[in-house]
C-alpha cells in the first residue's frame, strides 16, 4: 500500500468536508477545520501552515506551548497560526494557555472559569473565545458541564466580559454509533441560543466522524490523525 503525503491526506479531508457540506445543503464557509496536531513536532504545523492551514489544535499545555514558541520562530509563511485549545485544562495551566491561545474548547467547569476570570484581569484588553464543553455520557469522571445544566453555566460565562462564548462542544463517545451525540449537542445548542443567539458556533467532529457531524451542524471540526496520520 502506498503511503498519501500529508498534502495528500489535507486535500482528501477538504473534499470530504465539501462534499459533506453540500449533502446537508450547508455553506462550506461556514464550517472551520481545526488540524489536531497534538503529538506532532513543530515541523509538521510548519509544513501545514505552508499548505494554506492557519488552525491548529492542541490538548497538552507543556507540549502546545513548546510548539506554538518553536512554531512562531520558525514561520515563514505567509499566515500566522491561530492555536485551538481541545483538551482537559488544569487550572494551573490557564496562565500559559492564554499566552499563544485564542479559543478554548474545553471550558468544562465552573473552576476553570474562575480562574480564566482571574487570570485574564491581569491584561484588562485581552480576550479569549471559548465554547461549553458538554458531558454527553453522564459520567461525572469524563468532565464537561451536563445538558440540563449548561444554561445555568453558560449564564456565568456570559457575565465574565472578556469571554466571548461561541456555543458548545462535544466529544462523541467511544462506543456505539455518534448519532445520538451529536443529537444531544444540536439540541443544546438550540438551548443554548434562547439565551445567547450570538453563541451560535459547535464544535464537533473528529477524524471519524466529521462526515455526520456536518449533517448535524458542526461548524468547527477538530480533525487529527485523517490529516497528520497515525503516531
Ligand atoms: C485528539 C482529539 C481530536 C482529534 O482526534 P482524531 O480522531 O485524531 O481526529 C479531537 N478532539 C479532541 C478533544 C481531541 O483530544
Amino acid at each position: 500500500m502506498t503511503q498519501l503525503t500529508l498534502g495528500e491526506r489535507l486535500t482528501e479531508v477538504h473534499a470530504r468536508i465539501a462534499k459533506a457540506a453540500q449533502s446537508a445543503n450547508r455553506q462550506l464557509d461556514e464550517i472551520q477545520l481545526v488540524i489536531v496536531s497534538k503529538n506532532h513536532p513543530a515541523d509538521l504545523v510548519l509544513e501545514l501552515l505552508e499548505l494554506g492551514e492557519a488552525n491548529f489544535g492542541e490538548n497538552k499545555d507543556q507540549e502546545a506551548s513548546a510548539k506554538a514558541e518553536q512554531v512562531k520562530l520558525r514561520n515563514h509563511s505567509a499566515s500566522e497560526p491561530t492555536w485551538h485549545f481541545v483538551g482537559q485544562l488544569q487550572s494551573n495551566k490557564v496562565r500559559s494557555m492564554l499566552g499563544y491561545c485564542k479559543v478554548l474548547h474545553s471550558l468544562d467547569r465552573p473552576s476553570l472559569l474562575s480562574e480564566l476570570v482571574k487570570q485574564l484581569a491581569k491584561t484588562p484588553e485581552s480576550r479569549l473565545d471559548v465554547f461549553i464543553e458538554l458531558n454527553l455520557t453522564g459520567d461525572p469522571g469524563r468532565g464537561g458541564i451536563l445538558p440540563e445544566n449548561l444554561l445555568s453555566f453558560a449564564q456565568s460565562v456570559l457575565e465574565a466580559k472578556q469571554l466571548n462564548l461561541l456555543g458548545v462542544m462535544g466529544v462523541a463517545g467511544l462506543t456505539g454509533s455518534p448519532t445520538s451525540y451529536f443529537e444531544t449537542i444540536a439540541k443544546a445548542s438550540a438551548e443554548l441560543r434562547t439565551i445567547a443567539p450570538e453563541a451560535k458556533f459547535i464544535s464537533a467532529g473528529m477524524s471519524g466522524d466529521y462526515e455526520e457531524a456536518i449533517s448535524h451542524g458542526a461548524t468547527h471540526l477538530r480533525i487529527g490523525t485523517a490529516i497528520t496520520g497515525n503516531r
